[in-house]
């Protein structure tokens, strides 16, 4: 296997935004007439469900779909199940989604789950998973990865996106709060702090350490957060976790800070949502809300063909349906309009080499692509260096051709590790 080194010459020059210096309070999306939320489990039509139609649950319950089921979700509203049913990723990979209807005649005491919250990895890995900003307790807590650093992330990983920025600045004193509870819960004895180096704050954090990364992109993704600041060079194939390293994103300290102080699980999600003139809105929602109610919220009409993009525009994926749900690690979401939408094509590379010359992973990319579009999964890694990429999405951003080439390289890592499980 080729192993490269992330130093390259062909540093791009794609600046991270700063988050609005007013930081005002977000717009405050109501609760919508149904919500959906995902389990990572596909039905299975031999088992008996636990959940049915026509169920109550309270806000904040657990819900799974049968007795030996490890994924759960939580509702994040006290209404009744109106539906369930097989949900697809853009990878083809097969969850749940159940549709809940909140009741409008309950609005507290009784129809909210309240929490016994014990200062234990495994409480919060059993019941608050699907806190907004996705904390990583299953990793944390599954007692094989052994981690020795936590990186909180005040950084944003993608353009356009400040949602990271805006809850650290907003919420210092939860996250530091929510640092402290996750120090007690994991006994973890380094965390730090990622921090764009051109942010003015005035932050200060009692012994987690500051990262000051650079403001151009892809700076502030892991693997060169570790390279550069923790002099970790994270192996081809391997995740931060695998080196001792787990990220957890500013917002879910915020959550856990929440959740201990009112033993209530708790669901609003920060977002930053860009418009199709590329105005920038900071928003509120509950976990589960249809996108469609964010974009009527501010008068974007989404046309056919219009494309919204959750996630930033390097690294984000496209949902076809305005009905996609706000998830919990979900911090982005822009809507390009279908007149302005790069088009893809299907010439071939013209060799201009572009994408090798800005990879920071160093791979030769017009030649992986290659056997990428050939369906040759494990030539790509063994010869290519698959696995080395960062995934950034600069050699797709640079492509003279227009190949899509980040997509490209995303499937083909899925399909690689699909077919290491067949073997
Ligand atoms: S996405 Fe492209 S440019 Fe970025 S590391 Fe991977 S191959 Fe290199
Ligand atoms: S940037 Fe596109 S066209 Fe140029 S060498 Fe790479 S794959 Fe080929």
């Amino acid at each position: 296997m080729i192993k490269r080194s992330f130093f390259s010459l062909n540093q791009p020059r794609l600046v991270y935004d700063l988050p609005e210096p007013d930081l005002k309070e977000p717009e405050l999306i109501p609760v919508p007439a149904s919500l959906s939320v995902l389990i990572a489990e596909a039905i299975d039509s031999t088992k008996q469900a636990l959940i049915k139609k026509g169920d109550a649950v309270k806000k904040g319950e657990k819900l799974k779909l049968y007795d030996d089921s490890t994924a759960y979700t939580l509702s994040p509203v006290a209404g009744t199940i109106k539906l369930f049913d097989t949900y697809s990723d853009d990878f083809g990979n097969i969850a749940t989604f159940i549709l809940i209807k909140p009741d409008q005649t309950q609005t507290s005491g009784d129809d909210t789950i309240k929490l016994d919250t014990v200062e234990d990895i495994g409480f919060a890995d059993q019941f608050l998973r699907k806190l907004p900003g996705a904390p990583p307790f299953e990793m944390l807590a599954n007692g094989k990865t052994k981690i020795n650093t936590i990186v909180i992330t005040c950084s944003d990983t993608d353009l356009l996106s400040t949602t990271s920025q805006f809850v650290s600045l907003k919420y210092t004193d939860e996250v530091k709060e929510g640092a402290r509870i996750l120090k007690r819960l994991t006994k973890v004895p380094r965390f730090c702090i990622t921090i764009p180096e051109n942010l003015e704050t005035q932050m200060s954090f009692d012994s987690i350490q500051i990262l000051k990364t650079s403001n151009i992109y892809p700076s502030t993704l892991p693997a060169l957060v570790m390279k550069d600041h923790l002099n970790i060079t994270l192996p081809a194939g391997q995740m931060p976790e695998d080196m001792g390293i787990c990220f957890i994103r500013a917002e879910a300290l915020v959550s856990l800070a929440r959740v201990y102080k009112t033993k209530e699980a708790v669901f609003d999600k920060i977002l930053t949502l860009i418009g199709k003139e590329g105005t920038r809105h900071r928003v509120r929602a509950t976990i589960g809300t249809p996108l469609s109610k964010i974009f009527s919220r501010f008068n974007i009409h989404v046309n056919e063909q219009d494309r919204i993009i959750i996630g930033g525009p390097m690294k984000g994926f496209a949902t076809f349906t305005p009905h996609h749900p706000v998830l919990a690690d979900m911090d982005t979401v822009i809507i390009q309009d279908r007149d302005i939408i790069p088009q893809l094509s299907d010439y071939p590379c013209v060799n201009c080499g572009k994408c090798i010359r800005i990879c920071p992973a160093n791979i030769p990319v017009n030649l992986l692509v290659r056997y990428l579009e050939a369906d040759q999964y494990e030539e790509a890694a063994d010869r290519f260096d698959l696995e080395s990429c960062i995934e950034c999405g600069l050699c797709a951003y640079v492509c003279t051709a227009h190949i899509p080439l980040y997509q490209y390289i995303r499937l083909g890592k899925h399909e690689l590790l699909t077919l290491r499980a067949e073997a």
